[in-house]
């Protein structure tokens, strides 16, 4: 029989990689491994997290990608990568060693990740297991307003960086576990569409933002095309941890002193911190993984229709704004700002169908998928919210004006090629003799439109503002402003 006797145990800290796959600006990496006890740094690919609808593969390829990179810089396999679920992970592991404690960042993260965390909490305490969480990017747990929090973010972006003395690390060798884990392998097959996981890459990427690519930042930042190359990109790496807001933030600030830079400079790092305050409002009401953050809209009768649901996911609307969106988004996990907003005003004003239904699907093709943004912008852009003003785009106003050349359009939609602006933007405008010109018939080389956005335009507007002076709107609008 196997007796645990921790006292003959060699001790270990643990630092378990969540949304924080990196090595630099870490915090609870340097707590983690600062007293020279020596530290297993894991990833533990959850069976719960592959099934959910949430993620897909490119999620847990850009985690592949992120582990290889740490492995490259340390010079060796460093990183114990396994599958498992966190709780059996560390069972095995304390048949082995005595687990001094655990060392991880704070996870705002869907209602499963968050049972999870509970779970293990309470594992650690029967079996007197210390777990350290740290603040991710200034996310604040337990707080129930965000009078100051402003202030504390700008704080935490000016102080130094956390910096690991990769020389002196004492990281425990996974291969320690052969036989205890199967140990996975961190190799991808190469996906040129999509941006590669890593801090290496982010890095590059951001340089390459940085000194050169944010010169057009605003001016492109709406254009499907344009932006893919003038906005940072840095999304997926934020999500997933590759860098800290921190580190971004001060490499801006160090790179960038030209004054005429100022606007774009001043809207980019703006937008970085949206992005740690939409993931501290999530903290704070979780439930709107669920429901509308504004109890108002939960009146809202949307009657789910499987056939509009699923020609919007095939990208077959007859709209060529929003199929080109929704096809460039499936090919390569990325659409800016505008088009995200687009295909999500599209599918719950236009279809009138709730958010809810395109969630999962969204999130599952979004590389930089992050739950606290994600749910506060869908509720945001389906006018569910009471406090932003309600947007209805029109997908062919918008190509007009955003995809003018129509290059968007054509690269992701090659049916269309041959029609000429302004054809191509509403293609069942063409007479017969044009589709037959233009190597193009509607209804079989591309769908006919599967609403009017006339007419349905009309009705969401009627149904949104009606409620909007309902008095329950009106309340929760206060209460979550
Ligand atoms: C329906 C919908 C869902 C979205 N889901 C996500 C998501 O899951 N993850 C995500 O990172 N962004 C999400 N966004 C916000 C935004 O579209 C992306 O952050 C942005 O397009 C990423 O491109 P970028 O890195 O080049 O951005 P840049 O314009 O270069 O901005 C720099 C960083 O600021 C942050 N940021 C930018 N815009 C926003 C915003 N509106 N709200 C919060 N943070 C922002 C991001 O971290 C981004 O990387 C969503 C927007 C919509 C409308």
């Amino acid at each position: 029989m196997y007796v645990y006797n921790h006292m003959k145990m060699k001790k270990i800290n643990i630092f378990w990689f969540k949304r924080d796959i990196r090595l630099i600006d870490n915090l609870p990496l340097f707590h983690a491994t600062k007293n020279k006890i020596p530290t297993l740094l894991v990833y533990i690919l959850e069976e719960e997290l592959i099934n959910d609808p949430h993620y897909s593969d490119i999620h847990w390829n850009f985690v592949k990608e992120s582990i290889k990179d740490i492995d490259t810089t340390l010079g060796k396999k460093s990183v114990l990568f396994i599958k498992s679920d966190p709780i059996n992970a560390i069972k095995k592991i304390r048949e082995k060693f005595h687990i001094n404690s655990v060392y991880s960042h704070q996870e705002t993260g869907i209602n499963l990740t968050f049972k999870r965390d509970i779970k293990f909490s309470n594992f650690c305490k029967i079996h007197s297991i210390n777990w350290y969480q740290y603040e991710r990017n200034h996310v604040k747990r337990g707080i129930n307003n965000r009078k100051n929090w402003i202030k504390g973010w700008n704080k935490y972006v000016n102080e130094p960086l956390v910096n690991l003395d990769l020389n002196n690390l004492v990281i425990l060798d996974p291969i320690i576990f052969k036989s205890d884990f199967q140990i996975l392998s961190t190799k991808t097959l190469p996906n040129k569409n999509i941006q590669p996981g890593g801090t290496s890459n982010a890095v590059r990427y951001l340089e390459s933002f940085l000194n050169g690519r944010i010169k057009n930042y605003s001016r492109n930042i709406s254009k499907p095309e344009e932006s893919r190359s003038s906005c940072s990109r840095l999304s997926p790496y934020l999500s997933w941890g590759n860098l800290s807001s921190r580190f971004v933030w001060q490499r801006t600030k160090e790179t960038i002193k030209c004054k005429s830079l100022m606007f774009q400079i001043n809207s980019f790092l703006s937008r970085l911190r949206w992005n740690a305050h939409f993931i501290q409002k999530f903290e704070m009401k979780p439930s709107i993984e669920f429901k509308s953050i504004n109890r108002g809209y939960h009146l809202l009768n949307k009657k789910k229709d499987k056939r509009l649901v699923e020609l919007w996911k095939k990208g077959e609307t007859g709209y060529p704004l929003v199929d080109a969106s929704i096809l460039c988004l499936k090919e390569t996990g990325y659409l800016n700002f505008r088009m995200r907003s687009l295909i999500v005003s599209f599918f719950t004003h236009h279809l009138w169908q709730s958010w809810q239904d395109a969630s999962h699907f969204l999130a599952r093709n979004f590389l930089d998928f992050e739950p606290g943004i994600h749910y506060s912008q869908l509720q945001m852009q389906s006018g569910e919210t009471g406090i932003n003003t309600i947007r209805i785009y029109n997908p062919t106003k918008n190509a007009i004006e955003k995809d003018k050349n129509s290059t968007f359009i054509k690269k992701w939609i090659p049916r269309l090629n041959s029609i000429p602006i302004p054809l191509i933007f509403e293609p069942w405008k063409m007479s017969l003799i044009e589709q037959k010109l233009f190597n193009c018939e509607i209804g079989k080389d591309y769908p006919h439109p599967i609403v009017q956005i006339a007419d349905t335009r009309r009705h969401a507007i009627d149904q949104l503002w009606g409620l909007r002076k309902k008095s329950l709107v009106k309340e929760e609008k206060k209460k979550n402003s």
